[in-house]
């Protein structure tokens, strides 16, 4: 459960998206998807659809991804 494999787009604005890392398909969100009759919060690439993540709640999911933009944004301003 979390995140399995994500890649970082860094915005000009300073924000950051999260991108496949196989492909470089936005990564989106999806909800709900049933898992052998189980509940998942997925993150899936909206090109070629692999799981980006995944969690067992939407809260864990946003939490997760907030930590994992937050490092992100520290470690693109740490570099010269
Ligand atoms: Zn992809």
């Amino acid at each position: 459960m979390g995140i399995e494999n994500l890649a970082v787009l860094n915005r000009p604005n300073g924000e950051v998206e999260f991108s496949c890392p196989e492909c470089h398909g936005i990564a989106t969100p999806n909800d709900g998807v049933a898992d052998k009759e189980q509940l998942a919060y997925l993150l899936v690439c909206s090109k070629c659809r692999i799981i980006l993540g995944q969690w067992p709640t939407a809260q864990e999911r946003a939490q997760d991804l907030k930590v994992f933009a937050e490092k992100a944004k520290r470690e693109l301003s740490d570099r010269p």
